[in-house]
């Protein structure tokens, strides 16, 4: 039998030794179950494939879920981020603050809308977006500020409601992070003017491709609902159960919706919601304990009026204790078949947005950060062994580049 020290001593994968394990642990992985499957069969066997009884009845049960008034399921996590930036009224000339430190979709919906993106920094214990950075980034043609539950902890909503508030900005939440978080004893979903999901297969909770948003506001939820159907008043279901044949198309919408198949696997799966976040805070609470020994790995600050949901365990090295950088530490993991990642590279250093004019520099906190950051693996799914290959990869390649 290998021990533990065995296991951390041995030579490198990288180096030619054995690698902690044998296949390779992703960083992600959905569950899914025999309920799951059962209600997606249910489905197919009936009358509506889509914008049927399964879209109302998960919109029902997410909106309960989360305490917002209302729920709006979409295709995507994107598309709800679009559908929020048209409902808003976002058009070209308008700023939108949003922070480096986020996959590019939050900033992109900007750009849909022909709006121009203004980045502001992260604070440097969280990598949420900082309040005093947004105050700084504000201008007279800023009209909203896009947040991002990084990780899967609540950014700083009552600061940032403050801010919106106090300028007359509108608060957009992408929370695609952040399903089951609360914030100040309140849950993610309710907190802003309108708050955005992602339902892909990495998120908490998944229907394959999805996304929802949610407001408490209802001229905004119907605003929400026409931008997802063509910008028409009455979906086919609404239709057929009011007899009626009539429709007006009022806005140049999109056909953003979600089928009934992917709501009922959606349903079935948040029902599972707080079995899979006590699982995720489980792994993340034996993450933390295990590295609190390594000096060379510092994980993010979690702020004690918040729980995050835990979507990504991110840990950021202390370059200075090791005699090799991040991606050497990253090659070095995979090669012991550990799926880390890197979330994120800063958004404006994509060539897409240097092309836009963004220069390097201006985010010193995101920029610092990335340079450092892994994720490593975490999903509900994950067996104790999982964990333990992970935290004896950590220690082992620590071990071998520490100084
Ligand atoms: C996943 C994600 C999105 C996009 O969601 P999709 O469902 O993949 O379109 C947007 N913002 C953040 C922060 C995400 O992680």
């Amino acid at each position: 039998m290998s021990t533990v020290a065995d296991r951390t001593s041995a030579p490198l994968a990288l180096n030619g030794g054995p690698p902690v394990r044998a296949t390779l642990l992703p960083y992600a992985h959905q569950t899914v179950e025999e309920a799951d499957v059962q209600a997606v069969v249910d489905v197919l066997r009936s009358d509506w494939l889509t914008t049927g009884p399964q879209v109302a009845a998960f919109e029902a049960a997410f909106a309960a879920q989360i305490a917002a008034r209302d729920a709006v399921a979409v295709s995507s996590g994107t598309a709800a981020l679009h559908v929020a930036a048209c409902a808003v009224g976002i058009k070209p000339g308008d700023e939108v603050i949003v922070p480096p430190m986020t996959f590019a979709a939050s900033a992109n919906c900007v750009g849909y809308q022909g709006g121009t993106v203004v980045f502001a920094d992260v604070r440097p214990d969280t990598l949420t977006l900082d309040p005093a950075c947004v105050v700084a980034a504000i201008s007279p043609r800023t009209r909203a500020i896009i947040t991002v539950d990084y990780a899967g902890q609540p950014s700083d909503l009552d600061e940032l409601s403050a801010i919106a508030e106090r300028h007359g900005l509108l608060l957009i939440e992408d929370a695609a992070h952040a399903l089951g978080a609360t914030y100040r004893g309140r849950p993610v979903g309710g907190l802003a003017h309108v708050t955005t999901f992602s339902l892909h297969a990495v998120k908490p909770i998944t229907s394959g491709e999805g996304g929802v948003l949610t407001t408490n506001d209802p001229a905004l939820a119907a605003r929400l609902r026409l931008f997802r159907s063509h910008g028409i008043t009455r979906d086919a279901h609404e239709r057929e159960v009011a007899g009626s044949w009539c429709y007006q198309m009022v806005a140049l919408g999109y056909n953003y919706r979600l089928t009934d198949v992917q709501c009922a696997l959606a349903k079935a799966q948040l029902a599972r919601l707080q079995e899979g976040l006590a699982r995720r805070r489980q792994i993340a609470a034996r993450y933390t304990q295990a590295l609190r020994d390594l000096e060379a790995v510092e994980p993010l600050t979690v702020l004690p009026d918040r729980d995050s949901a835990w979507h990504l365990y991110v840990v950021r090295l202390r370059v200075e204790r090791l005699r090799v950088g991040r991606d050497e530490v990253f090659r070095a993991l995979r090669a012991e078949n550990i799926g880390v990642n890197v979330h994120y590279i800063p958004v404006p250093w994509h060539p897409y947005y240097q092309r836009l004019g963004y220069r390097r520099g201006q985010w010193p906190v995101a920029e610092a950060a990335h340079e450092r950051l892994l994720s490593l693996p975490l999903w509900a799914g994950m067996r104790e062994g999982d964990v333990q290959d992970v935290i004896d990869a950590v220690h082992k390649v620590v071990h071998h580049v520490g100084r």
